[in-house]
């Protein structure tokens, strides 16, 4: 674990926009698995963090970090050595989709894909309602990500698909993949529906891509 972490936001500044907005990706994940509350600042403030505006930008930085932070003091497991990863959620699709695109895609960029597939998936086995998902997707539109996957044929839906095995593998035993079951309720599952996670891949490349 680190000594010590800086964080000055002066550094911020100097980001291009996709930059900017890409690390917001892993507060929202953070905040859809443990507090809905912190989901709703973010979502007032879409606008304003997508503007670049300081404040909302400096209370999220800080949340996300005590609540990260929280997580691995308070969790038991420092070093996620459980299969549980709660602050993985999102991220079987994330990795995958960082190697299919020769990481053109910042890891925030992929995680924020990576959160729309698995709460799609979510909406599809009947975890969530259609209306939170609307919401959830709405919110990291309006912060600017693009929500659409690097799948253009069903070759490259079979390789995302084998990122759950190769994110199982990574964890070694048994299959945890953290969901939602509710705006900041993590639920995790051992089992997916590759049908189902299938669909959610063509579902959201049908909202989202060529728009
Ligand atoms: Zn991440």
């Amino acid at each position: 674990p680190p000594f010590a972490i800086i964080n000055d936001s002066d550094f911020l500044e100097t980001l291009e926009q996709r930059d900017w907005i890409s690390g917001i990706s892993e507060a929202i994940k953070v905040a859809l698995i443990k507090d809905k509350t912190f989901f709703k600042y973010i979502a007032d403030n879409a606008v304003a963090l997508k503007n670049r505006e300081m404040e909302p930008m400096q209370y999220v930085i800080y949340k996300c970090a005590e609540m990260h932070m929280h997580h691995i003091a308070q969790g038991g497991d420092p070093f996620e050595s459980g299969s549980s990863r709660p602050l993985d959620f999102g991220h079987w699709a994330a990795h995958k989709m960082e190697f299919m695109t020769n990481y053109e895609l910042r890891h925030g960029e992929a995680v924020a894909k990576g959160i729309a597939l698995d709460v799609t998936y979510a909406q599809l086995v009947g975890l969530i309602s259609e209306e939170d998902l609307q919401h959830i997707l709405d919110v990291m539109i309006a912060i600017g990500f693009d929500l659409s996957l690097p799948v253009q044929n069903d070759d490259k839906i079979e390789q995302l698909l084998n990122g759950i095995e190769e994110f199982r593998e990574h964890l070694g035993g048994q299959l945890t993949i953290t969901l939602i079951s509710d705006l900041g309720i993590k639920h995790d599952v051992h089992t997916i529906d590759m049908e189902l996670m299938s669909k959610a891949i063509t579902k959201l490349n049908h909202q989202f891509a060529l728009n």
